[in-house]
């Protein structure tokens, strides 16, 4: 039995993790990957709005957590893969069969990417398909590409591609585009950026790698093909919920609903970081998430223990 079981090795489930070891917990925290860190893995872009360290991306931030959590005392499982979770009894089962209990539990899964779920976006993985226009954009130099979305991460995929593409196609299905003032000013002063809004990339298309978008504008009968090398698909993320549907509240967008103590519905068991921020999914709420979510833990164990 321990006394709280994370799942999920990103940033707040580090924190969460450290934190309870501080408060001197028995802690165990389950990664399905191989490595921890999460979504730190995708950041390529320096990392300048954590208060009091900067790091030229993910891979540097998540060294300097790594020197502290090495320190730490709690237990870590990598490369676990979970069959299933029941909240209410706080059991994990592990698709190797052996069964965790324990007092908390704390979920901390994360986000992923939303696909488009169009023909070529699978195919041309790695073949076309931009994954990170700040490691990648020098791989597309020269080449004429899209970007599908109309958020803060389609804006500025598109800006950092506008630096190094001659045309850069930012291709939309609102009237008006979600991302920040400071980026949409930024797309109109790029000649070598078009704004297509009402828009949708219905195929991909291409040989051995991306050759051209399928693109339908709003009151056009039929597509239109446009030459490309290369496609950047930033619509959004979704939440990681499939381990615990069913089991507690979620709202409207399927992100886990928590109160201001990181507590879900479901009694002893947490929600923190991005999978129940759907508002503020930064590092630095994720980490704090953690912090709160493990004090909660130690004064509800410490409080139980009398
Ligand atoms: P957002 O949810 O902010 O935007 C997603 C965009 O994709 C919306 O414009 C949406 O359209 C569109 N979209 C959603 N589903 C579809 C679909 N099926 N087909 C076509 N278009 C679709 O996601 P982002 O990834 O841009 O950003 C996520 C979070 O990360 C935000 O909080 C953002 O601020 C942050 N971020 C911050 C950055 C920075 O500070 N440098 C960089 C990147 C991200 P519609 O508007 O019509 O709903």
């Amino acid at each position: 039995m321990h006394d709280v079981v994370i799942i999920g090795a990103g940033p707040a489930g580090l924190s969460a993790a450290f934190w309870c070891d501080q408060l001197g917990l028995d802690t165990l925290l389950l990664e399905e990957g191989e490595e921890v860190g999460g979504q730190l893995h995708r950041v390529f872009n320096p990392i300048n709005n954590y208060l009091g360290l900067q790091a030229a991306n993910g891979e540097e931030l998540l060294k300097r957590f790594a020197a502290r959590i090495d320190e730490a005392d709690f237990d870590l499982w990598t490369n676990v893969a979970i069959r299933n979770v029941d909240l209410r009894a706080r059991r994990v089962v592990l698709q190797s069969g052996e069964e965790l209990q324990s007092i908390c539990i704390v979920i901390a899964t994360g986000v992923r990417r939303r696909n488009l779920n169009i023909p070529g976006e699978k195919e041309f993985v790695g073949r076309g398909i931009i994954e990170s226009a700040a490691r990648d954009k020098q791989l597309f130099a020269g080449k004429d590409v899209c970007v599908v979305g109309g958020g803060d991460a389609a804006a500025e995929n598109a800006l950092l591609l506008a630096e190094v593409c001659p045309t850069v196609t930012l291709v939309h299905r609102g009237k008006s585009l979600r991302a920040r003032r400071e980026f949409r000013d930024d797309l109109q002063t790029k000649h070598c950026i078009t704004v297509f809004k009402e828009a949708k990339v219905q195929r991909i298309l291409g040989g051995e790698k991306v050759e051209a978008v399928e693109i339908l504008r709003a009151g056009a009968i039929k597509p239109f093909q446009m030459a490309v090398g290369g496609v950047a698909i930033r619509i959004g993320v979704e939440p990681n919920t499939d381990l615990i549907r069913g089991q507690l509240q979620l709202d409207e967008l399927g992100y886990i609903m928590i109160d201001a103590l990181q507590q879900t519905s479901v009694e002893n068991v947490f929600a923190i970081g991005d999978v129940a921020n759907p508002l503020a999914p930064t590092i630095s709420s994720a980490t704090g998430a953690g912090a709160t979510a493990a004090k909660v833990i130690a004064s509800r164990l410490q409080q139980a223990k009398g």
